[in-house]
């Protein structure tokens, strides 16, 4: 029946315009469970995508215990922070479920005992053959003034107000924190009515992403090109070998915000040059993908201290069986020699960890798979095992091709995570380079 969901709504309030163009968001996700070590908000990590696509930029998040006092001083903060303030969980029938109880005390207004929600969470029940318990009924608790919003998967139905709050022009939305509802919710009831109320705005991003270059080096040489566009965000994420460099506009029209966008990350790319591996966010792996593929061009691999995460790096692309063939994990020096031919006289007279033998791990694995190019790589990833000639850290990278072998000797820093993780980007980016 859709009497009962078209009794739950109310009228939807005039429509809304705000002058500025640039509408922010915040999100206030509401939960103590959400303090925990045991949850994580999600929630606003689906807003924040929904929200960007609407051209809204998310400026501020909050996670707030079940607690009344906290929660309505949040929602204040976020009042005089943010036009449009979206509040995640805190909805359910239970003592500590208190987001309809701040946010009113926050804007100002009262809460009224909504009958047709009531009604219509009472049909909920008996339509399931369950007893309704009286603590469910303060989820019939509307804010003055607010739309009901029907959520068609719980009992908890979200609300959406929108008027002058805090001196402000503001839009609050109150949505349940199970995340499928809040999902279900938002599609159904949110995405439509933000897009008929907000200016038209769009945020375009790129991303570029760049290979065994220190951060702070990379900063100093694009800052001063990024800093001359005051329209465009730039943040740049650090991970071990790899520097992510993120542009985001927003503007009018979705051209336009692209247009931003990739003038400031052409000038950076040019900076760059090519040490610059991805111009669209793709991974490492995926770029010496392309270029195996357009070479006609296999690989295979040796590994040791990486001990298979070059491979699992390399076949987590699909398509990769066109041109990666395989290799070995020759962790002991026994297998350095039976599966990819490293002299035994070679491991005793240089180490196993040794310029010599990571050339012969690359030469050996390109021969015995008939591979294009073959890589080779042997370093201590610690946390023991190092010396004061050989210390942790200290890796050695072969690519083995036509033209010779090149070794790559680098001394990383970190735990052993991390310098497994290095010594595969720098192989993957030496044969990117030989590659190009
Ligand atoms: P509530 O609406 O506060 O009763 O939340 C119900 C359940 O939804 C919680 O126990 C969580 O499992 C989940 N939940 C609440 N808030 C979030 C959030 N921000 N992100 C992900 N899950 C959430
Ligand atoms: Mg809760």
């Amino acid at each position: 029946m859709t009497v009962g969901l078209t009794l739950l709504r109310i009228p939807a309030p005039p429509l809304f315009s705000f002058t500025l163009l640039a509408v922010n968001a915040e999100i206030i996700a509401v939960g103590s469970e959400l303090l925990t070590p045991f949850r994580a908000d999600t929630n606003s990590l689906y807003l924040t995508e929904q929200l960007n696509l609407l051209g809204v930029e998310v400026v501020h998040k909050s996670v707030v215990g079940d607690d009344l006092k906290r929660l309505s001083a949040t929602a204040e903060h976020a009042l005089f922070r943010s036009a449009v303030v979206i509040f995640t969980g805190g909805l359910g029938p239970t003592e500590d479920d208190l987001t309809r109880e701040a946010v009113a005390a926050a804007l100002g207004v009262g809460l009224h005992r909504d009958e047709a929600v009531l009604s219509g969470l009472a049909q909920r029940f008996a339509a399931r053959g369950w007893k309704m318990s009286p603590n469910n009924a303060k989820q019939a608790d509307v804010l003055e003034g607010a739309t009901v919003l029907p959520n068609p998967n719980g009992t908890a139905p979200g609300q959406w107000i929108c008027g002058t709050f805090l001196g402000g022009q503001h839009i609050v939305i109150l949505l349940p924190g199970p995340p499928h509802e809040l999902r279900a919710l938002f599609e159904s009831e949110c995405r439509d009515r933000l897009r008929t109320q907000l200016p038209p705005a769009f945020i375009a991003t790129r991303v570029l992403k760049v290979a065994m270059l220190g951060e702070s080096f990379v900063d100093a040489r694009v800052s001063p090109i990024y800093k001359r566009y005051s329209e465009v965000r730039t943040t740049i994420l650090a991970g071990a070998g790899e520097i992510e460099l993120h542009f985001k506009s927003r503007a009018p029209s979705m051209d336009a915000a692209q247009a931003r966008v990739d003038e400031v990350a052409d000038a950076v790319e040019e900076e760059l040059d090519d040490a610059v591996y991805s111009r669209n966010g793709e991974a490492l792996e995926q770029i010496v993908g392309y270029w195996l593929q357009m070479r006609n061009a296999t690989l295979a691999v040796a590994e040791s201290c990486t001990g298979g995460l070059l491979a699992e790096r390399i076949t987590q692309v699909g398509g990769s069986s066109r041109y990666f063939l395989g290799g070995a994990v020759v962790y002991s020096n026994a297998l350095k020699t039976e599966l990819a031919g490293v002299p035994t006289d070679m491991i005793h007279r240089h180490g196993a960890v040794s310029r010599e033998v990571a050339a012969a791990l690359a030469e050996g694995i390109r021969y015995r798979c008939e591979a294009t190019h073959g890589i080779g790589i042997t370093g201590i990833a610690g946390p023991s095992g190092g010396t004061p000639q050989k210390p942790v850290g200290l890796v050695f990278h072969a690519l083995a091709s036509d033209g010779g072998t090149e070794v790559v000797e680098r001394n990383f820093v970190g735990d052993r995570k991390r310098i497994r993780r290095f010594a595969s980007t720098l192989a993957l980016d030496m044969l990117r380079k030989e590659l190009m």
